[in-house]
């Protein structure tokens, strides 16, 4: 037992690396797992980060090893996985499923406005161009804010369940959640995505005010609200991750 008061303090677990290769950097992400045997590289498609997990007691000079030896392989993932869509003029975003074009209008009153123009739907943004991207995600947040709130409202009343708050957030993890505190968190990206997708989420978070889990009792609940709700998984598994293409990351 003394032994333990004696132990030196632990170095500062660092988190991540930065790997060099082919005129390209990446920043590597070190996770350090108790059940983890092998040093294993991981690039998620939704946030196109590259993760290593490694084991707890494994040494940094081996981690940094590894991940040199693979950065030709990190490289080629990237490079197959879609580009990510800045929000600026000429850019395409999908808005409730339909794919807009990004104009900047810098004379017009208003902020961001919808459109119909003979290039198609438009997603017009007044002021100064350095602005731009921030308008329009601001803009994408108060449009999910909007549909979300009334989507809930919608299957709450039908569930007879009274959520509290709804809180929207940029995970790339999960689409939505809810705490056993009433709030429930979506992803803002939602809106991106057509309706019946968002609709679909609004009604799983209320289903779990009745199950918070996801047993059949659960999924029967869910297919009362939304009886769309096999189509809409499809949806998400097929095509969730491109979401994360457009706009600004989160820091
Ligand atoms: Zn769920």
């Amino acid at each position: 037992m003394l032994r333990l008061f004696q132990r030196r303090p632990a170095a500062p677990e660092i988190t991540e690396i930065e790997v060099f290769y082919a005129g390209e950097s990446y920043r590597v992400a070190l996770k350090r797992m108790a059940s983890s045997r092998r040093y294993t590289l991981r690039v998620r498609s939704a946030t196109r980060d590259i993760l290593l997990t490694m084991p707890a007691k494994g040494s940094l000079k081996s981690a940094r090893e590894f991940a040199e030896r693979h950065a030709g392989w990190i490289g080629a993932k990237l490079a197959r996985l879609p580009r990510p869509v800045a929000f600026s003029p000429g850019a395409r975003t999908p808005l409730r499923g339909v794919e807009h074009i990004i104009v900047h209008r810098p004379a017009q009153r208003g902020v961001v406005w919808t459109e119909m123009t003979p290039e198609g739907p438009a997603l017009c943004v007044s002021g100064e161009a350095p602005h731009i991207s921030r308008r329009v995600t601001d803009f994408l947040k108060r449009e999910a804010r909007r549909d979300l709130e009334a989507a809930v409202d919608r299957h709450a009343a039908r569930a007879g369940v009274s959520p509290k708050r709804l809180v929207l957030r940029d995970t790339s993890s999960r689409w939505g959640s809810c705490s056993h505190r009433g709030n429930l968190n979506f992803s803002w990206r939602l809106i991106l995505a057509p309706s019946f997708v968002l609709d679909y989420l609004a009604a799983h978070e209320v289903a779990h005010f009745v199950h918070m889990n996801h047993s059949p009792a659960f999924w029967k609940v869910a297919h009362r609200l939304f009886p769309e709700t096999d189509r809409a998984e499809q949806w998400l598994k097929a095509h969730g991750a491109s979401l994360h293409r457009f706009g600004a990351k989160k820091p």
